[in-house]
């Protein structure tokens, strides 16, 4: 057997040459298995270059064909047949730690679960491939004493501050602290007063310091940080769920399972799912640690995530704030995972490897024999049932911090209290918004959706605008003149006339979107300042930044916004939170429905009255005695769910019964409908799982693909991966245009 390390025997010299391998040990010259970055079902075999070193997990370029990739050196057992001589080499490899074997099991776990090829899930693990070489060094100037031919003010005021104490400066930091141009710094340094030395670079952030500002946790905070301070000290995998309502204090009292991991000298990483959007979580961060942590997540800059990435292999970034992707940065030394808002579902990817970075957190953190702590204020279902089941142990935090009172939180029946003709706001919204504004205090007003309008038709013939590529409609962004696809981003101009009939000047909006809601505001409340916030904000990331900033700074009066405004703000002034259609979110086929509209509206109308300022939310709903909406203004959570828990456990779904979903796609409808046929029939027979389908996906038409969707169903026990894999071994051949995009444990049922 070849085992990781060990060399393989030469082979391949020639017998003829007898003489030569007699009087010539051939080199040595091994075998190891790399994981390339491609859909492969496995490592591929290379030889290793005399005079390289590799070992289990370096990273390494490698060719596949005539394109060299970036892979890792895998620790599987190697076909001890291979000739080394007849395999392609190593290109080269890199300068940087290898993946530890904790990070290489535990890519291996995801693979398997997943049924993603190993080296898509390896690839998110090496995200920043120019980090894999060592920083370069900064140049610097020290200097040497003497005095310039001439001494000009400015000079005088340089060689003062290089005077000053024996340490090296770059160039233009000199410059700028002496308030000289850069040419007077080199004036200098061609006489000979500077030396040029070289300096390591500088930290991209300082070490937190755990004990930077004391603890200032009391009564509940105290009891259950001590109980999760507790399990960090009795060492090696726990589970914690805080369950706590918002505004509870929970960031303060995970803070403590921070510091204590700090003092063991272990790295933590913080999932959050809207990182980019936080920058208040960071400063809180600095505020108790005196540093910031590093931050993960798509909008840092590329050089940015290579230092972060860097930092944390060399351990020399001890804390990371990310997003879900941070789950795969290989920490040299991770002993703490905390996951914010656990059950947000943000932290399921649908691209290339499907996972849900909470469940695969959980795994990780068992790998690594380390606690983990979930956090959220409306828990998934999955984790309250293990958090019943003793699995995890739940810390309650049921009140607010200090004398902030949650919302009172009240529905308005749309049925009794409509809107006026053409609009969206009952009138008891209204006069509710107009009394907030006049106390100066902000008022919410929360819709889920993006634009104008959700759908555009003729009045005359009854056309409707849809999407070429795909089957959904195309939505009005009346801001930027355009009707737009939310499916695959197609757009056209808004068209003046009909497309079918040729009508001019008939078009009709049908439905709200933020855009329109801003509209109606600003008819009723013409002075108030209003701002409408949503991902699709012309300038993005940052925009959205100082948007959020000015209403934090109360420089608005009504916002209104889609769920971007619902996740970990903290607005001082707001009072009161408009859910226009609370309903939105019921009626669409998903099993999570009414959970995911319980925490939604919970967590929205949970930005109201951080402050101690007595604070309202109001639901617009068509369906009062709907069970969520009864749950949310009784404030009674736990009957929610404990109705919740029965309907699932009744209907043998998640946590009680496992789900797999299989969209199977093709250019042509047919091709996608033969092939999923194919698939069901090569399911086995087994008992305890079930197949349902293929139906055509709700989702029809994406992007000119045609969908199909197969439901796997089985029980808690059943092996779902090893049904599906024979279900995919034995079905048709993949032939054509046909994908097959596998979910295991899917959120998303269109
Ligand atoms: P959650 O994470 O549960 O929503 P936070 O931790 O954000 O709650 O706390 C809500 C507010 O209360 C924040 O403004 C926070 O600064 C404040 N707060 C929480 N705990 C404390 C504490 N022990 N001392 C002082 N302020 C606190
Ligand atoms: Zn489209």
């Amino acid at each position: 057997m070849f085992s990781h390390g060990a060399w393989s025997p030469p082979m391949g010299t020639d017998s003829s040459d007898l003489f030569g391998s007699l009087f010539e040990t051939p080199p040595l010259v091994r075998v190891v298995p790399v994981l390339v970055p491609l859909p492969v079902s496995g490592a591929y075999s290379y030889a290793v270059p005399e005079g390289m070193h590799v070992e289990p997990g370096s990273v390494v370029q490698v060719p596949v064909g005539p394109r060299q990739y970036i892979g890792v050196v895998w620790h599987c057992e190697n076909d001890d047949k291979l000739d080394p001589k007849k395999l392609r080499p190593i290109t080269l490899a890199f300068d940087c730690p290898p993946l530890s074997r904790e990070m290489r099991d535990f890519v291996d776990w995801v693979s398997a679960y997943t049924l993603s090829p190993p080296g898509l899930v390896a690839r998110m693990a090496i995200r920043a491939p120019a980090a894999l070489d060592p920083e370069p060094m900064v140049e610097g100037l020290r200097y040497l004493g003497g005095q310039p031919e001439r001494l000009t003010p400015a000079r005088a005021r340089v060689l003062d501050l290089a005077g000053e104490e024996d340490i090296p400066w770059t160039r233009s930091g000199l410059a700028h602290a002496a308030g000289v141009s850069l040419s007077v710094i080199d004036g200098l340094t061609a006489q000979g007063l500077f030396e040029t030395v070289f300096l390591p670079p500088p930290p991209i952030v300082a070490k937190p310091d755990p004990d930077y500002t004391a603890p200032r946790i009391e009564g509940p905070q105290k009891e259950a940080a001590e109980e999760i301070v507790g399990s960090i000290r009795a060492g090696g995998f726990a589970a914690s769920l805080i369950d706590g309502v918002t505004g509870s204090g929970k960031t303060e009292v995970y803070f403590e399972a921070i510091a204590e991991t700090l003092r063991a000298g272990r790295q933590v990483l913080i999932l959050l799912p809207e990182i980019a959007l936080t920058s208040s979580f960071l400063e809180r961060f600095q505020d108790r640690f005196g540093a910031k942590p590093g931050e993960w997540h798509s909008d840092l800059s590329p050089r940015m995530r290579e230092k972060v990435w860097r930092g944390v292999v060399t351990g020399e970034v001890q804390v990371v704030a990310g997003a879900r992707s941070a789950l795969f940065l290989p920490f040299e030394n991770l002993g703490l995972i905390i996951v914010d808002e656990e059950h947000d579902p943000a932290y399921k990817q649908e691209d290339r490897v499907f996972y849900n970075a909470r469940d695969m957190a959980v795994v990780r953190a068992r790998i690594g024999d380390f606690p983990i702590v979930l956090v959220s204020a409306t828990p998934s279902v999955e984790s309250q049932v293990n958090g019943l089941s003793g699995r995890y142990n739940t810390v309650h935090l049921p009140t607010r911090f200090g004398d902030a009172a949650l919302p009172d939180l009240h529905l308005i029946d749309m049925r009794r209290h409509p809107p006026e003709r053409g609009g969206f706001l009952s009138p008891v919204l209204l006069r509710a918004i107009a009394k907030t504004i006049e106390r100066k205090e902000q008022a919410l007003l929360f819709l889920n959706r993006r634009g104008y309008a959700p759908l555009t038709l003729c009045r005359v013939c009854g056309h409707r605008f849809q999407c070429p590529q795909c089957s959904s409609w195309l939505v009005e962004h009346r801001f930027k003149s355009q009707i737009q696809c939310h499916q695959c981003g197609y757009s056209e101009r808004t068209p003046e006339a009909c497309p079918e009939c040729g009508t001019l000047d008939h078009l009709v909006a049908c439905g709200p979107g933020v855009e329109r809601i801003a509209e109606e505001v600003e008819k009723h409340f013409p002075d108030a300042r209003t701002i409408v916030m949503s991902s699709d904000l012309l300038g993005g990331v940052k925009r959205m930044r100082l948007e959020l900033d000015a209403i934090a700074k109360g420089e608005a009066d009504i916002i209104i916004g889609t769920q971007l405004v619902a996740k970990g703000h903290n607005f001082p002034l707001m009072t009161l939170v408009g859910i226009v259609d609370s309903d939105l979110g019921l009626s669409n086929g998903d099993p999570r429905a009414a959970e995911r509209t319980f925490q939604l509206l919970s967590q929205v109308t949970g930005r109201a009255g951080r402050t101690g300022l007595k604070s309202h939310g109001l639901l617009q709903t068509f369906q009062p005695q709907h069970p969520v909406m009864q749950a949310i203004v009784s404030g009674d959570a736990g009957a929610f769910y404990e109705r919740e828990i029965a309907e699932r456990e009744r209907a043998i779904l998640p946590p009680f019964g496992r789900l797999a979903s299989l969209i199977v796609s093709a250019d042509t409808r047919a091709d996608a409908e033969t092939h999923a046929r194919g698939l069901r029939a090569a399911a086995p027979k087994v008992t305890g799982i079930s197949v349902l389908g293929p139906a055509e996906a709700p989702l029809a038409l994406v992007r000119g693909r045609h969908r199909f969707r197969l439901l796997v169903h089985g029980r808690r026990n059943a092996d779902m991966q090893a049904f599906l894999r024979a279900m995919l071994a034995n079905g048709p051949k993949q032939r054509g245009s046909v994908q097959i995009q596998l979910d295991i444990d899917p959120q998303s049922f269109l």
